[in-house]
């Protein structure tokens, strides 16, 4: 490099040294070097920045340098800088090796004064326009390059508004712009004490010098700091010279924007839109409507061939779809800038797989720039995009996708409604495992407390349906049967849309767009399968999901949550009768009618998965989620108290009235005579004491089950200790369903998990049960089931004592929801709708822990376990099946600390198997 240059004309400067000409400049450079018509120009180095910035001058020849080059643009252009009939007018911006907003904006149309401007009416015949452009070149000059505030130029523009009537800019003529130069001309002598620069050469050379200036501007000096951006990233401001070009010269001038392809659809072909004798404002202020781009062709055919040649040069060249500028001056296709095209997921899936077969890209570079979480858009229904309406109140986008439906407070009114065939969204302060069949019934649901991994978004994720939660701005009043969101009060039956994508809610029914899972979907996926080393699971509770979550791609199931079919309506009193039950008898009696009920479950989606793992974990929530509230039992047993008290007092009635009144009570003696015998009939059944009885029964147990911290109190293995009859039945019901399958021919493989385990001997006491249920099994059933046992890492301890658990483990899940509320004691029900945004907003955490791996934290925790257990057992499976099993960022990390597999909901598989085949493909990076 010639380090005594400072300018470079476009054709000569290097586009790959971003350092020299910043990246405005290097991409000027690189464009006109590949044969795209650019207008001319040059860029003055950052070099020579750094020169000026030394000595606070300009270096020593430097506008020599610029007056020869500006000469040579005079010969490129056949124009004339400060006068003559064709004049040249330049834009001058700043551009730095990094892109930094605080730095010196653009000034156009540098070389205006009096002559050039009645040099470009006359070429023009456009005053209004050219007038125009005077005025905002003073303006623009004055702020720029001679530091006058915008304030003293707007305050003019304000009045003459005012005195002549106009509402928006449009509304001035000529005339009125004419005036208002000259006063703006005023304005700059006022404050700087001398006349606006007339000499065009003078105006450049003060814009050079108030460019490099800006490079130490406070505004850019605490930009580079608050980002780290270091003297070695970027280091002086270059200046960018360029010819000015117009689209406004007539009717064979025009501007417009293209695509290389259709954004919204990924279509191969070019796309956008233009205006003949027009500039870009005209667009950008609505005055006038631009045309599709393929109508060119009729009204310009020369300049749309040069269009689709421009579209191929700039696609092979930058080897990704490019959006661009184009002007036309004067019947010359002019392109003023390109960059990567902005492209919703479907075009980005299909231009991906296009490219790759038209031989544009590779199949690596056809994965990677697709962003993973794009994918989850395309498989659950979205909001119309030409939807614009205000939401009436947003809460966290828990489980994406959008839906509409009819307001409905509780779970079996849901289910009823439902499956009477009317659309509802299910509203509630917050979701328990018992409203589980109003999720079934349900479109959506929406929440007004709880977090991401609370139950109602975890559930909702699972089935794919759309949740908002968290929504504190709505007031539940479910006994009212009414919610109120600041002034607007909705019923049930009310029609509501949620958007799980942004958690916004809306009143009414706002249109969607269904999913599409489209062949360059199916394609581009394959390929990731094909590169990634990570496996990607599901987590999955019904035959159902199983079912849609190996149509996504799943490959094995890594989480059943057994519970989830505790809670059918039909299952729940079973499971309340074993709960509830006073002796082991009674308990037994319970769990033996929940056997084949789980076995049947177990079985079918074991079918669902044939040939690949399933991996089922044993009961985890404590027992009093599957039992009401002590509150609402409360209240119950109150109305049935109330009601003995309104029946005696109606048996004295008769008698009351006798002695008050003989006339009337005689008048209705036989009807009364009637009621009281009735009366009796129905005390001596003891319906309603029986009731009571029952309800207090479960109360006290309720109460008994209490626990100050349910999430971590008696739950997952903990009870599986305490009634290990429960953790046999549930054995049990896994190797028989594997057997029964095996009888019938199916390749399965089931996985036995253990949750919340903390020590090696809580994990070896559950094995033991296995390794007896595992005999009887074989004695009954004549077949050697063959199956792993392994245990969920969520427990702090456990990640720590990881070499003894794969003593016994012969894999390991990581349970990073838990763990995560675990190694930072935040109450995952809690933190995300109380004190995380604040943490978020402040910068105390970079993101949401519950929704990427803290990699830090948590991540050192599983890095510690997953090589202390392969210490013990070299061949250690190790899963996730936490929420983080979905993230991407999060997958990219199980990837790098040597995970075997990641599990998430089914609709976010297609994500996951992106995300790994990326983690694997950036793995040098
Ligand atoms: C976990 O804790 O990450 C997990 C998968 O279990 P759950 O969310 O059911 O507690
Ligand atoms: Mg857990």
């Amino acid at each position: 490099m010639d380090t005594s240059k400072l300018i470079y004309a476009f054709e000569e400067g290097d586009g790959k040294n971003k350092m020299l000409l910043g990246g405005k400049g290097a991409n000027l450079c690189e464009m006109t070097q590949i044969g795209l018509n650019v207008p001319p120009g040059f860029v003055i180095s950052t070099q020579a920045c750094l020169a000026f910035l030394e000595k606070n001058q300009l270096p020593a020849g430097l506008m020599d340098g610029v007056r020869a080059h500006m000469a040579a643009l005079e010969k490129k252009t056949g124009k004339q800088f400060g006068g003559g009939e064709n004049p040249l007018l330049v834009s001058v911006r700043s551009g730095s090796a990094m892109s930094m907003p605080g730095m010196m904006d653009t000034i156009l149309n540098l070389g205006l004064n009096e002559t050039t401007l009645a040099a470009l009416i006359r070429q023009t015949g456009n005053e209004r326009f050219s007038w125009d452009a005077y005025r905002r070149f003073i303006q623009l000059f004055g702020k720029i390059a001679l530091g006058i505030g915008d304030e003293h130029f707007d305050e003019k523009m304000a009045a003459l508004k005012r005195r002549v009537g106009a509402l928006v800019d449009v509304e001035l003529t000529a005339v009125h712009l004419r005036e208002l130069s000259a006063e703006f001309l005023d304005v700059v002598k006022a404050h700087t004490g001398h006349a606006f620069p007339t000499d065009p050469y003078e105006q450049l050379e003060i814009a050079v010098g108030a460019v490099f200036r800006s490079w130490n501007g406070k505004r850019a000096v605490d930009y580079r700091r608050q980002f780290k951006i270091t003297p070695q990233m970027a280091n002086g401001t270059a200046v960018n010279v360029c010819t000015m070009v117009f689209g406004n010269m007539g009717t064979d001038s025009g501007t417009g924007v293209g695509f290389t392809r259709n954004p919204g659809t990924g279509e191969n072909l070019i796309y956008g839109e233009y205006l003949v004798n027009a500039q870009g404002e005209d667009v950008v202020a609505g005055i006038r409507t631009p045309r599709p781009i393929a109508e060119l062709d009729k009204e310009m055919p020369e300049i749309y061939r040069q269009l689709l040649e421009l579209r191929s040069r700039l696609e092979s060249h930058y080897k990704e779809v490019q959006d661009f500028e184009f002007t036309i001056e004067k019947g010359r296709l002019y392109c003023l800038q390109t960059r990567n095209g902005k492209m919703n997921a479907r075009a980005m899936v299909r231009t991906s797989v296009e490219m790759f077969n038209e031989g544009l890209i590779t199949r690596e570079r056809a994965l990677l720039r697709v962003e993973p979480s794009m994918l989850e858009q395309l498989l659950v229904p979205q909001l119309s995009p030409d939807f614009h309406g205000k939401s009436l109140a947003q809460g966290l986008p828990a489980s994406p996708g959008a839906a509409s439906g009819r307001i409905v407070f509780d779970a079996n009114t849901a289910e009823s409604r439902g499956l009477a065939g009317e659309r509802i969204i299910l509203v509630r302060e917050e979701t328990k495992p018992e409203d589980i069949h109003g999720f079934f019934q349900a479109q959506g649901i929406l929440t007004s407390r709880g977090g991401k991994t609370s139950h109602a978004a975890v559930v909702a994720r699972g089935m794919g349906k759309p949740c908002v939660s968290g929504c504190e701005q709505i007031v539940i009043d479910d006994k009212a049967r009414r919610a109120t969101i600041g002034e607007t009060t909705l019923h049930e039956g009310d029609v509501i849309t949620i958007d799980g994508g942004t958690g916004h809610v809306y009143a009414g029914e706002v249109p969607t767009v269904e999913a599409t899972f489209s062949g360059e979907m199916v394609t581009l996926l394959e390929w990731a399968d094909a590169v990634a080393t990570l496996r990607v699971a599901a987590n999955a509770d019904t035959p159902e999901d199983a079912t849609r979550a190996r149509k996504f791609g799943a490959k094995g199931i890594g989480l059943v949550r057994t519970e989830r079919m505790f809670n059918s309506t039909d299952r729940l009193p079973i499971v309340q009768e074993m709960i509830l039950a006073e002796t082991a008898e009674e308990r037994q009696a319970a769990l033996d009618r929940l056997l084949p009920i789980q076995r049947n479950d177990f079985k079918a989606i074991f079918k669902a998965m044939k040939g690949l793992p399933v991996t089922v974990r044993l009961l985890d929530p404590p027992m009093h989620e599957f039992l009401p509230s002590a509150a609402q039992l409360e209240l119950e047993i109150a109305h049935l108290h109330q009601l003995n008290d309104s029946i005696k007092a109606l048996k004295e009635l008769p008698d009351t009235l006798k002695l008050l009144n003989p006339k009337l009570y005689l008048q209705y003696a036989d009807g009364l005579t009637k009621l009281v015998s009735g009366l009796q009939v129905f005390e001596e059944s003891h319906l309603e004491d029986d009731v009571i009885h029952r309800k207090e029964a479960i109360l006290k147990k309720v109460r008994a089950l209490e626990e100050v911290n349910p999430m971590l109190g008696h739950r997952g293995v903990r009870l599986g200790i305490s009634y290990p009859e429960i953790y046999s039945m549930q054995i049990r019901a896994i190797l028989e369903a594997a057997a029964l399958c095996a009888r019938e021919g199916a390749e399965i493989h089931p996985e036995i998990m253990v949750p919340q385990v903390a020590t090696v001997e809580e994990l070896k006491r559950i094995h033991s049960y296995v390794q007896r249920i595992h005999k009887v099994v074989e004695l009954t059933h004549g077949i050697n089931v063959r199956f792993k046992f392994g245990t969920m890492m969520e427990v702090v301890r456990a990640c720590v004592r990881a070499h003894r658990m794969a003593e016994t483990a012969e894999f390991f899940s990581f349970g990073t929801n838990d763990l995560t509320q675990a190694t930072f004691s935040f109450s995952r029900e809690d933190a995300e709708n109380k004190f995380l945004p604040a943490y978020n907003e402040t910068g105390i955490l970079q993101d949401n822990p519950f929704e990427v791996l803290d990699v830090k934290g948590v991540g050192e925790l599983m890095k510690l376990a997953v090589a202390k257990g392969r210490e013990t057992r070299p061949d250690l499976k190790v899963g996730i099946c936490g929420e983080h099993g979905g993230n991407p960022a999060s997958i990219h990390f199980c990837h790098k600390i040597g995970i075997t597999y990641v599990s998430c909901s089914g609709p976010r598989v297609p994500v996951a198997r992106l995300a790994a085949a990326q983690a694997k493909l950036m793995e040098s990076a």
